[in-house]
């Protein structure tokens, strides 16, 4: 039996598995997917929120200005990548002013630094050139940020791993059952017994949440497309510009990413397809209302689009405890946005709530740091001499876009929880994820992952599943 089983390895069930793996516990995550960060956590804006959104004294205002604050700290120790870029609220008109003033008062209740209205227009343009003309002020947050989703949540989840939580992939977990000290989880690996549940499902937390309780919640997949722009587009903005919502709707955001590219979204489209992440024609048209803040968008440089689902519940609020009616239960609940910003305190705050129950010892063993993939980038000419001369498969481009080499490739697959699947490399090392999306690289990627995993090619996936690539030998047909 298990002490704790954490069900799913999004940001918030890695994130929970970090601060737990503080403590002397058997501890697992279950995860339906063949990877981790296959759920919202990898199709979200990247942003580390200041924390002026929230309302008030709300559990979501808390846990985003304490998990902004920790992130500096915490991307060295996980040595990812995070920028602290800063982000605007752009006010298009003087009638809006006083909700501008709304989020300023909000933010700095909130605990928010060194918020500050704008309206120098010079100022305004000279930090940022490429704002309407239209714009009247701006509220400014210099403690915003922006983060690689992938990286942070593949890093929690790696750190946990190497101090001692388990992780199984591929591990559906079907029903949760109360039994004599604790709960049995049928998954589709079989039963498994664990004397605490963390439910940390994403779009899928009510499902569990309403096998154990009586008391139900209801969560609303909410839809968000994107369109992500080349590398060259990457400079348009220095920061995340938000727009105030306005007459016209909440606004489309324009951020740049930390690996260079611009990303232009989010729409919020309510559905109940919990899968449903495919873009729409109408929700990228809405795109376009990005150019009411930013002017000369460059979108013949757009290179995909994706849409992620937001785990949006009724009230709106993270439901972060311990079932009263269901004791050994603990949700991780409604992590809409800002989710990916209040991860590491969501995970500090879980993993406390299991500290007191179980009474857990402190983990004399745990280290907190970890090395990340080796950034060519970063390297000088000299620097990547010497790699290459001492391991040459640094020096083989597989993908072009990305100069990402085989030896990241290498790194990506043999690291702890290492990549299984295409979307496992382009995850790890961005191969596959720069302009001609994988169209390059596929096939030499391939044969990298069957000869290091020794599976045949026909076995090979993109995501997991039943999404091979091939489907035979030529050879074999005549
Ligand atoms: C459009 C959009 C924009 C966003 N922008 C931001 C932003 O800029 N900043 C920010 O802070 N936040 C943002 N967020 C929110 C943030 O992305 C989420 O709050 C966060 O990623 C949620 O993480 P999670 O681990 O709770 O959920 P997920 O990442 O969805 O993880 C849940 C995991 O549970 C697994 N699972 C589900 N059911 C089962 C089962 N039966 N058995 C086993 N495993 C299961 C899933 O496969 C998944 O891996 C945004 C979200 C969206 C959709």
């Amino acid at each position: 039996m298990y002490d704790v089983i954490i069900i799913g390895a999004g940001v918030s069930g890695s994130a929970v598995a970090r601060e737990l793996s503080r403590y002397k516990v058997n501890a697992c995550v279950l995860e339906k997917e063949e990877d981790v960060c296959c759920g919202t956590s990898k199709a979200n804006s990247a942003i580390i929120h200041a924390g002026y959104d929230a309302a008030e004294g709300s559990l979501m205002a808390k846990l985003n200005v304490e998990g902004n604050q920790i992130m500096p700290e915490l991307s060295k120790e996980l040595d990812i990548p995070f920028e602290q870029c800063g982000s605007l609220v752009v006010c298009l008109d003087e009638a809006s002013l006083p909700n501008l003033q709304a989020l300023y008062d909000r933010g700095v209740k909130n605990g928010v630094e060194d918020l500050e209205i704008i309206t120098d227009k010079a100022r305004i343009r000279e930090m940022e050139p490429n704002l309407t003309d239209e714009v009247v002020a701006v509220l400014s947050a210099p403690t915003a940020g922006i983060v690689c989703p992938f990286h942070l949540n593949i890093a929690l989840a790696e750190n946990a791993y190497t101090n001692g939580i388990d992780f199984k992939f591929d591990t559906e977990v079907e029903s949760i059952e109360p039994i004599e000290g604790g709960w049995k989880l049928e998954t589709s690996q079989g039963a498994y017994e664990t004397r605490y549940v963390v439910n940390a499902a994403g779009v899928y937390a009510d499902r569990f949440h309403n096998m154990v309780s009586e008391s139900k919640i209801h969560i609303t997949p909410r839809r968000g497309d994107y369109f992500l722009l080349d590398k060259n587009a990457g400079k348009h903005v220095n920061r995340t510009i938000f727009a105030l919502p306005s007459k016209y709707g909440k606004g489309v955001l324009v951020t740049p990413t930390v690996h260079g590219n611009l990303i232009i979204g989010p729409t919020a489209v309510d559905i109940e397809d919990k899968e449903g992440t495919a873009t729409t024609r109408e929700g990228l048209d809405e795109l376009s209302k990005a150019s009411l803040n930013v002017k000369n968008l460059p979108m013949r440089q757009v290179i995909t689009s994706f849409a992620g689902l937001r785990a949006h519940e009724d009230h709106h609020e993270f439901i972060i405890r311990e079932l009263e009616d269901a004791p050994g239960f603990v949700d991780c609940a409604g992590i809409e946005s800002p989710g990916l910003t209040s991860s590491p305190a969501i995970g500090k705050m879980v993993a406390e709530i299991l500290r007191e129950k179980l009474d857990l010892d402190v983990n004399p063993d745990f280290n907190g740091t970890r090395k990340g993939n080796i950034d060519l980038d970063t390297l000088s000419k000299e620097e990547k001499a010497a790699l290459i001369e001492k391991e040459p498969a640094y020096g083989n481009i597989i993908c072009r876009c990305e100069m990402v080499t085989e030896g990241e490739l290498l790194d990506a697959i043999h690291r702890p929880l290492g990549a299984r699947t295409l979307d496992g490399i382009k995850r790890r090392t961005r191969a596959g994820a720069g302009r001609c999306q994988a169209g390059f690289c596929t096939p030499k990627t391939m044969e990298i992952l069957h000869r290091e995993l020794g599976i045949p090619m026909t076995e090979i996936t993109k995501s997991g599943g039943d999404s091979q690539l091939l489907v035979g030998y030529n050879k074999d047909r005549i």
